[in-house]
């Protein structure tokens, strides 16, 4: 048995990120200045995408989608039932219906056939989730987006560095939301970005952050003089910090080898289950980049254990694992609201029952590794 509890998700910070963090805090600039500058044009960069604006998380950049778009009340939004809460819960502080569609087996990415057949008149967009970092397919999502008039915000919480076909998700010319929380391929603490080809709704976006200021704070202190600002529309307080920039900062240039990192382990992982009971994930589609952000097992139907029991097996071993995720359509907000039952969604319920994420980041090192394999041959075969 291990010595260490394997913490799920845990972040690997190193040295530069430390002396970035002390440079800001020495420096008496803490709050939303050059440095968060920095990092959304190093992100764009990455990205290959004209506009980004760093925000407190990725919650906030989708909440901001919906307000700059002008996603309201009598307006539907395609949103999977197998996503964390907050991209159905973006629809739902916008005012709008959050109308949830199931996934395709193995992959767990939106059925983008359900997606079209949910179409009615008051669809005004889709919020596809890049689910684990596997991309969705994007010229179906682009043809169904044309076809319908559609809006399209991309939930990549899990999917920067993702490509699809030799273009990274984020500069497919929709809003693209990321997410820098502790557990994500990179991180800044807290944090997110929101991306589009669009200057102006980025300004919009930047404004909206910072209560609708009609110039960002750091513009007003900074040593160009005083100015008074102005407010054209009542804004949130979303903006990100320097502290947190200092982070992404030396978090993106380590993104690339990171995910070659978590491929390297997917393949083990790969190799290593082979002959338990569970489902390991299917390959990644031709021509396409899989930012492996999540490794999800599926137990079979007739494994000697369930889910959870699995799960506290594992705990009890000094395993940290994930549940990714109960779908939206099980939560009692979303089922009692919308009448929702779990048959409507069997794909997405059959995940939030019998799938869970094992330990996938830069910090598990193949000794971590042959210890979760250890204990679920120890606990399955
Ligand atoms: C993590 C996550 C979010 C929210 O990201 P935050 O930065 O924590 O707000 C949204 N959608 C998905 C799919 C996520 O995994």
């Amino acid at each position: 048995m291990r010595d260490n509890f394997l913490v799920f998700g845990s972040p690997l910070i190193g040295d530069a990120e430390i002396a970035e963090v002390v440079d800001s805090l020495r420096s008496g600039w803490i709050g939303t200045g050059p440095k968060v500058q920095r990092f959304e044009r190093m992100l764009a960069e990455y990205v290959g995408v004209r506009e980004s604006r760093c925000l407190s998380s990725c919650t906030a950049a989708l909440i901001l989608s919906m307000r700059a778009l002008g996603v309201g009340p009598g307006d539907e939004v395609l949103v999977p039932a197998m996503t964390f809460i907050a991209s159905a819960n973006a629809v739902e502080h916008a005012g709008a219906t959050p109308v949830l569609v199931d996934s395709v087996p193995g992959t767990g990415l939106i059925d983008l056939e359900q997606a079209q057949a949910a179409i009615t008149p008051r669809t005004k967009a889709i919020m596809p989730v890049h689910l684990a970092g596997r991309p969705v397919d994007l010229d179906r999502l682009a043809r169904l987006r044309d076809e319908h008039g559609l809006h399209v915000i991309e939930d990549a919480a899990h999917a920067l560095g993702a490509q699809w076909q030799g273009r990274k998700i984020g500069a497919f010319g929709n809003l693209t939301a990321f997410s820098f929380y502790v557990t994500k391929n990179i991180t800044t603490i807290e944090g997110g970005a929101l991306v589009s080809e669009d200057p102006a709704l980025a300004e919009r976006v930047e404004r909206l952050a910072l209560h609708g200021l009609s110039l960002g704070a750091w513009q007003r202190f900074s040593d160009a003089g005083f100015k008074h600002y102005e407010v054209v529309e009542p804004g949130f307080k979303y903006n990100m910090t320097d502290i947190q920039a200092a982070l992404g900062l030396h978090q993106l240039p380590m993104l690339d080898s990171w995910i070659e990192h978590r491929a390297e382990l997917w393949r083990r992982y790969d190799a290593q289950l082979h002959g338990l009971p569970v489902a390991t994930p299917p390959p990644a589609e031709p021509d396409t980049t899989h930012a492996r952000h999540l490794y999800h097992v599926e137990l079979d139907p007739d494994a000697p254990l369930t889910r959870d029991q699995l799960l506290d097996g594992l705990t009890a071993r000094k395993i940290g694992t994930g549940v990714h995720y109960r779908g939206v359509h099980l939560h009692p907000y979303y089922r009692e609201r919308y009448g929702l039952v779990p048959e409507q969604f069997p794909v997405a319920t059959a995940i939030s029952e019998r799938t869970l994420s094992l330990p996938l980041s830069p910090k598990v090192s193949e000794a971590d590794q042959d210890d979760v394999v250890a204990a679920l041959t120890d606990l399955l075969a």
